[in-house]
């Protein structure tokens, strides 16, 4: 039809002409206009401090408000988005949404400021241009960078002497260094020695078997001791219980983060559930609030 128009015309896209029936390739071509669509929503969980259950930090964690489909959550399009390499634009926008909130907590809060921890995936990280658009973040939003704290599990990062050298320089900005998933990936401690690290998330599955299985107490046990010895804080991930989370205290963990203190929350319901932490009404380790089992 182009050239039946003649050499000098320019077509112009029409949307009836390109009729799409693939689900898969239609869910990958929404997915990639998520964020400019407005349909990405960013959720925040709380991470406390052990023993006093304060909350110091906050993770971010994307949604997407599917036109169709409704809300669905990171396990059903992150992988799709890795390897279409809508990663990338969902990762800005979740780090700018994040930066945006934490400043304002900031500012509504100068005493007990909240970090917010962010998820970066390895393509991201693969990317030149990564480093500059932190500063630009942090600028344009007026978030400090002890407030930002990105995450990243340490597999692919390692194959990667750029990646490594983007890293230390996010690290020599001020913005924290967390490993996620801790534990579960193949080059855990090579990934200690490489990499900046300021905190070890310990893995869920050691926090579901600890207070059963003695090797996953072990551990967490071993974890904690060689963090301690390295200067590197620990957050332990799920905890869901009290007895776990005893027994992770007792272990000498740092900080908690799981559904027993709080599902991720929107960024509206984070401030009600924060003005209880401050005032001690959750997270206190009597079983207060809906959530708790
Ligand atoms: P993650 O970074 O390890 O985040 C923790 C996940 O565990 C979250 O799932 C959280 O809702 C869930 N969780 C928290 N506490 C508990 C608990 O007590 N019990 C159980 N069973 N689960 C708990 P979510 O939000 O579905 O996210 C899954 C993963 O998707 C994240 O794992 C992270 O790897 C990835 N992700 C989330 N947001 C982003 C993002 O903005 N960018 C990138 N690249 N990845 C993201
Ligand atoms: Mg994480
Ligand atoms: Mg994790
Ligand atoms: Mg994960």
């Amino acid at each position: 039809a182009a050239k039946a128009n003649g050499k000098n015309r320019v077509q112009v896209f029409e949307p009836g002409l390109l009729r799409v029936d693939n689900p898969r390739v239609t869910f990958e071509w929404q997915l990639a206009a998520a964020a400019a669509a407005n349909e990405l929503v960013v959720h925040y969980q709380p991470i406390l401090d052990l023993p006093g259950l304060q909350c110091t930090a906050v993770e971010a964690l994307v949604r997407w408000q599917h036109p169709e489909r409704g809300l669905l959550y990171p396990g059903d399009f992150i992988d799709v988005a890795e390897r279409t390499g809508a990663i990338i634009g969902i990762g800005a926008f979740v780090m700018r949404r994040a930066c945006l909130d934490a400043a304002a907590w900031r500012k509504a809060n100068p005493g007990a400021p909240l970090a917010v921890h962010v998820n970066v995936s390895a393509h991201e990280l693969d990317r030149e241009g990564f480093v500059d658009s932190i500063i630009g973040c942090l600028a344009d939003t007026g978030t400090l960078a002890k407030d930002l704290v990105v995450e990243l599990t340490e597999t692919v990062v390692l194959d990667s002497p750029a990646a490594i050298g983007r890293l230390r320089a996010i690290g020599a900005l001020g913005v924290g260094i967390a490993l996620d998933d801790f534990g579960t990936g193949y080059a855990s401690l090579t990934s200690l020695r490489a990499l900046p690290v300021d905190v070890v998330k310990i893995d869920m599955s050691f926090v579901a078997g600890a207070v059963s299985i003695p090797s996953d107490r072990s551990v967490i046990e071993a974890i904690v001791r060689l963090c301690a010895q390295l200067g590197i804080a620990t957050v332990a991930e799920g905890v869901e219980r009290l007895d776990q989370e005893r027994l992770l205290g007792d272990l000498g963990a740092g900080g908690v983060q799981g559904y027993r203190y709080s599902r991720p929350l929107s960024a509206a319901d984070l401030t009600g559930w924060l003005a209880d932490n401050r005032a001690g009404a959750n997270g206190s380790g009597a079983d207060v609030g809906g959530l708790l089992r």
